[in-house]
C-alpha cells in the first residue's frame, strides 16, 4: 500500500468518526476548523490520485446516517451539503467555474464578462430541516441525515415557534418542502447555558450543539423549553414552480409566513458578493446569532438547473466561509490571578493560537469548579472559542489526545502574590430563620489589604473616573505606589508629598502638582460616589447609589443590618450580608476612619429617603422575616391586631387565634419561641426606629419622589447634558433608568441618531421627549442644566 493510499484510509476513518460524533450524537471532540482541515487533506490527496476514489469516502458523502431511535424518513429530493471556500481567490475560481458552465462570454484582464447573478445570504450556524408541507399544512418535519434518508422529527419542529404550522395566503403548491435552518441565538444560548449550569444539567460549547442537541430530543418536550428558531433558505420537492429566481422563490415563502433572513440580498458578479462577505464579516458580531460564513447562490433558477450537482453539493452555490472561532491548542499551564476582591482565579497559558484573526494565549478558566466541569489537566489538547469580543474561553478538552504525563490543575494553598492562606468560600443561604453553609466555587486570598495584588486592584478601584475621580493617577503609577511602600490603603492617597509622587517613574514637577491637587479636589465625594469607590463585594454603581439615596449618611449605611438593608430596593438578602460584614470587618472600618481624619469630607443627605421611609411598614417587616406559612395577608393581619412588633411576640394564644387561623397563629408563636428569631426581628425594629421611622399598620401615603416607580430609558447622542448626568438627574427624582425600551418602560428621551429603541417606543405608543423637551421637564421640577 503506497503512503497516500494509507493516509487516505487513515483519514476516512478518522473522518467518518468525526461525522458520526457530529452528526448523529451532536458531540463533536474537535473544532470545525479541524475537521476542515482533515477534509481538505482527504479531498487533496483523491485529487492527486482519482482512482483511489470511493463512493464511501466522507469527500463524496453529506453528513451521516439517521439515528435508528428515530423514524426514518426519504428524502424525494436529496437534501445536500455546500462547497466551501475561505479565500477570495476560491471564490473568484467558483464564479469563473459558473460562467463557463453557463457558457457565459468570461472577462478577461478589463473585465467586459458577463455578470452572473448570485443570491447571498447568512450561512446560519445551526441544523439543517426539511419542512412538507400539504395543502399548507406543516406535516413532517426531518433532518438531513446522510442527505437520502433523515430523521422524522415532525413533533420537534412544531415546538419550534417561528415554524408556521400553517401557511398563510394562498396559491401555495399542494406539495411544497422548504428548506431552513434551526438554530439558537446568542443570547438564547447563553440563557441556556445558564440555566443549565443552576439546575446541574449539560451545558453546551457553542450555540450549533445547543440546537444541534436540543432538536434531535426523542423527548419533544425538552425541544420546546429551548429557545430553537427557523429560517428557511431554499425548497426541496415542489408539486408546481413558484418563481424563476432563487430570491423570488424566497419572497414567495415569506410571504406565506416563512421566515426569511433579512440579509438576503442580490448581488451582481462576484465583486458584489465579495463586498456582501466583508460587510457581513464586519457585522458578524453584533448579529444576534452565530453564523460561519456566506452562502453565495446563482439566482436564476433555470441556470442553476443546467449547472447541476456533483456528488455532494450543487455547482450553482458555495459557502465563504469566515475563520474559525474554535480553534485546538496544547494547554501549557493554569496561573492563578488575585482579584480586587481577593478571588482567586484559575487562568489558562496556552500554546499560541490564531483564532478567528486573533493571536490567543490565554483563557479564562472562571473557578475551580468550570475547571472540574471541563475535567481540564495541564497538557491537554482543547477547544477554545473567541466568540465576537468575548475573553477566549476553553470550551471543551480533546480527552482523546490527553498525553501520559498531563497533570491535574490544583488550587494554591497559598495566595501566588502575598502568600496568605487561599480559602473556599461559603455560601449561606438563609430561609425560613435557618441557614444553610455550602461550599462556593470562589476560592479567595485571606490577605486582602496586605495582598498586593487586591490593593492594587482596590485602590485603581478607588481613584476610577466613576468612584473618587482621581485624574492622573494610571495603573502603572498605583503599581509603583503600592511596590515602593508608599501606599498601603486607600487613606495613605490622601498622605502622599509632593517628593514622594515626584520620585515615580513617569511623574514631573507639573503633572506631580496636578495629581496632588486632583486627589485634593476628590476630598468631598457624594456619599453614593463614596460607597462604590469602597469596592464591597457586589456593591456596584447602581446599590452603591440606592444605598445613598434610602439611608443618606455614612453613619447610617455602615450599621444598617442586613434585614434592614433588604428594605431597600433590588437588595436581595446575600448582597446585604456582604455590605453588613464589609462594614463589620475591624479592617475595612480602620480605613474609613482614617480617610475620614485625612480630611475626607463625605456628602451625606441626612434626611432618610422618602421612598426608603414609605416602604417600611409593620405588616411589611413581618412579612419580610418570612414566618412558615405565613403570607403578606396574615402579616397585615397581625400588624392591624396588635399594632407593635412586642406585642405580637407576647400576645397570649386567645388574641393571636382572633387575628389568624390555627396553623399559621402556631407557626407564629414557633417562630418567635425562637431565640435568635425574636432578636433579630426586634434588632430590625430599633435600628429603623433609631433611623427616625415609626411603625404605622397602613404604608404611609408620603409625597415620595416625584418620579418613584417610573422606568426611564435614554437613547440617541445627548448633547445639551451628557448622559451620566440626565441618569443621576432622572433617578435624584426616584426614576429608575433601564438600558433597554419594554412595555414597563415609562418614557424615552431620544436625542439625535436615535435607532431602535426609538422604533420600539414608538411600536408601544410610550411618551418619548427629545432632548429639549426633556431639558425643559427637568426645569419644570427645579434641576437646571
Ligand atoms: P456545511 O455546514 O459547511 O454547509 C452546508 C449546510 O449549511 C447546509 O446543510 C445547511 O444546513 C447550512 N446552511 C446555512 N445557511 C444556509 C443557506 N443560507 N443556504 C444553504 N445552506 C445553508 O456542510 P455540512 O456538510 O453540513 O457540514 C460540514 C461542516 O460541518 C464542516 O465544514 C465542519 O465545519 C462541520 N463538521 C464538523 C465536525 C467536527 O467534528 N467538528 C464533523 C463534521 C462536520
Amino acid at each position: 500500500m503506497t503512503a497516500a493510499e494509507n493516509r487516505i484510509l487513515e483519514l476516512r476513518a478518522e473522518l467518518d468518526q468525526h461525522n458520526y460524533r457530529y452528526h448523529v450524537l451532536d458531540e463533536p471532540s474537535i473544532p470545525d476548523a479541524e475537521y476542515d482541515r482533515l477534509f481538505h487533506e482527504l479531498k487533496a490527496l483523491e485529487a492527486a490520485n482519482p482512482e483511489l476514489i470511493t463512493s464511501d469516502s466522507p469527500t463524496q458523502r453529506v453528513g451521516s446516517a439517521a439515528l435508528s431511535a428515530f423514524t426514518q424518513v426519504r428524502h424525494e429530493v436529496p437534501m445536500l451539503s455546500l462547497g466551501n471556500a475561505f479565500e477570495e481567490n476560491d471564490m473568484r475560481e467558483f464564479d469563473r467555474r459558473v460562467t463557463e458552465g453557463l457558457d457565459l462570454p468570461s472577462g478577461d484582464l478589463f473585465g467586459g464578462g458577463a455578470e452572473v447573478e448570485y443570491s447571498c445570504e447568512p450561512k446560519l450556524d445551526g441544523l439543517a430541516v426539511s419542512l412538507l408541507y400539504q395543502d399548507g399544512v406543516l406535516v413532517r418535519g426531518a433532518t438531513r441525515g446522510d442527505g437520502t434518508t433523515g430523521e422524522d422529527i415532525s413533533v420537534n419542529v412544531r415546538t419550534v415557534r417561528n415554524i408556521p404550522l400553517k401557511l398563510q395566503g394562498s396559491g401555495w403548491p399542494a406539495t411544497l418542502e422548504v428548506r431552513g435552518e434551526v438554530y439558537m441565538s446568542k443570547a438564547g444560548f447563553e440563557r441556556l447555558n445558564a440555566t443549565q449550569l443552576e439546575i446541574g444539567g449539560k451545558t453546551f460549547a457553542n450555540p450549533r450543539n445547543a440546537a444541534a442537541g436540543s432538536l434531535r430530543q426523542l423527548d419533544s418536550k425538552i425541544t420546546a423549553s429551548r429557545p430553537l428558531e427557523f429560517c428557511c433558505y431554499g425548497l426541496g420537492q415542489v408539486s408546481a414552480e413558484i418563481a424563476d429566481t432563487h430570491i423570488g422563490n424566497l419572497q414567495q415563502l415569506k410571504d406565506w409566513g416563512m421566515p426569511v433572513s433579512r440579509e438576503l440580498k442580490l448581488a451582481k458578479g462576484i465583486d458584489e458578493c465579495l463586498d456582501y462577505y466583508r460587510d457581513i464579516g464586519e457585522r458578524r458580531n453584533a448579529l444576534a446569532y452565530e453564523i460561519d460564513g456566506v452562502v453565495f447562490k446563482v439566482n436564476s433558477i433555470t441556470s442553476q438547473r443546467e449547472l447541476g450537482f456533483r456528488a455532494r453539493e450543487p455547482r450553482w452555490a458555495i459557502a465563504h466561509k469566515f475563520p474559525a472561532m474554535e480553534e485546538l491548542t496544547e494547554l501549557l499551564d493554569v496561573e492563578f490571578q488575585v482579584g480586587r476582591t481577593g478571588a482567586v482565579t484559575p487562568v489558562a497559558r496556552l500554546k499560541p493560537v490564531k483564532v478567528a484573526g486573533v493571536t490567543v494565549s490565554n483563557a479564562t478558566l472562571h473557578n475551580m469548579d468550570e475547571v472540574a466541569r471541563l475535567g481540564l489537566m495541564i497538557g491537554d489538547t482543547v477547544i477554545i472559542r473567541r466568540a465576537g469580543d468575548v475573553i477566549p474561553q476553553v470550551v471543551q478538552v480533546v480527552t482523546e489526545r490527553r498525553p501520559e504525563n498531563a497533570r491535574p490543575v490544583q488550587i494554591p494553598e497559598c495566595c501566588p502574590v502575598c502568600g496568605s492562606h487561599v480559602e473556599r468560600t461559603q455560601l449561606v443561604k438563609r430561609s425560613k430563620g435557618r441557614e444553610t453553609v455550602s461550599e462556593g466555587a470562589v476560592y479567595r486570598c485571606v490577605g486582602r489589604l496586605a495582598c498586593g495584588a487586591q490593593l492594587k486592584q482596590a485602590i485603581i478601584h478607588f481613584v476610577s473616573r466613576r468612584a473618587m475621580d482621581i485624574e492622573g493617577l494610571g495603573e502603572k503609577s498605583v503599581e509603583q505606589l503600592v511596590d515602593e511602600g508608599l501606599v498601603s490603603s486607600p487613606a495613605d492617597l490622601y498622605a502622599l508629598s509632593f517628593e514622594q509622587i515626584v520620585d515615580l517613574e513617569g511623574f514631573a514637577e507639573l503633572s506631580s502638582k496636578n495629581l496632588l491637587s486632583a486627589i485634593a479636589d476628590s476630598k468631598k465625594p457624594g456619599l453614593a460616589r463614596f460607597i462604590y469607590a469602597l469596592g464591597i463585594p457586589d456593591v456596584g454603581e447602581e446599590t452603591a447609589k440606592v444605598l445613598a439615596r434610602s439611608l443618606a449618611s455614612l453613619a447610617r449605611v455602615q450599621q444598617a443590618l442586613p434585614q434592614v438593608l433588604t428594605y431597600l430596593p433590588d437588595v436581595g438578602l446575600e448582597v446585604a450580608y456582604e455590605i453588613h460584614s464589609f462594614f463589620e470587618d475591624a479592617h475595612n472600618r480602620k480605613v474609613i476612619e482614617e480617610l475620614l481624619k485625612h480630611g475626607l469630607e463625605i456628602q451625606d443627605q441626612g434626611e432618610l429617603g422618602a421612598e426608603f421611609a414609605a416602604s417600611t411598614t409593620l405588616g411589611g417587616m413581618i412579612d419580610k422575616l418570612d414566618i412558615p406559612s405565613v403570607g403578606p395577608g396574615g402579616a397585615q393581619k397581625l400588624a392591624d391586631k396588635f399594632g407593635s412588633l412586642e406585642a405580637i411576640i407576647s400576645a397570649d394564644w386567645l388574641d393571636m387565634r382572633q387575628a389568624l387561623p390555627e396553623k399559621q397563629a402556631n407557626a407564629v408563636r414557633e417562630f418567635f419561641a425562637i431565640e435568635q428569631n425574636r432578636q433579630l426581628a426586634l434588632d430590625a425594629e430599633k435600628q429603623l426606629r433609631d433611623f427616625g421611622m415609626h411603625w404605622q399598620s397602613e404604608k404611609k401615603v408620603v409625597e415620595g419622589l416625584p418620579l418613584a416607580g417610573q422606568t426611564w430609558v435614554l437613547t440617541g447622542s445627548l448633547e445639551l447634558i451628557s448622559r451620566d448626568v440626565a441618569k443621576d438627574k432622572l433617578e435624584s427624582l426616584g426614576a429608575k433608568v433601564a438600558g433597554s425600551v419594554s412595555a414597563k418602560t415609562y418614557c424615552v428621551v431620544a436625542g439625535p441618531g436615535a435607532g431602535s429603541k426609538l422604533v420600539k417606543a414608538n411600536e408601544l405608543g410610550l411618551k418619548v421627549l427629545d432632548e429639549e423637551a426633556f431639558v425643559a421637564f427637568l426645569a419644570g421640577h427645579g434641576i437646571t442644566v
